[in-house]
């Protein structure tokens, strides 16, 4: 396969898994600062605005990595999984 078809094979492939993993509210935010004890965002915008200037070079959003690295508290949010290498999806 070339390049960009294994790219698009693998965007796709994420896509599906979001979908199976009910993951249909794309606009959700954490319950709380992972960087500090702030909460209640109120909305994405909110938690975003509060991410850049008070952590900036931070991840809003942490995958799996991210949360080992900077030994982040896990809040069962979507992006902090990881993507099971044997997903089918169709
Ligand atoms: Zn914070």
């Amino acid at each position: 396969m070339k390049i960009l078809e294994v790219r698009t094979y693998q965007c796709k492939r994420y896509y599906a898994y979001r979908k199976t993993m009910k993951i249909v509210n794309m606009s959700s935010f954490p319950p709380k600062c992972y960087y500090c004890d702030s909460k209640n965002f109120g909305s994405v915008d909110g938690y975003e605005r509060h991410v850049v200037t008070r952590h900036p070079n931070l991840p809003g959003y942490p995958g799996p990595a991210d949360i080992k690295y900077y030994r982040l508290e896990k809040q069962d949010m979507y992006w902090e999984r990881e993507i099971k290498a044997d997903f089918e999806w169709k």
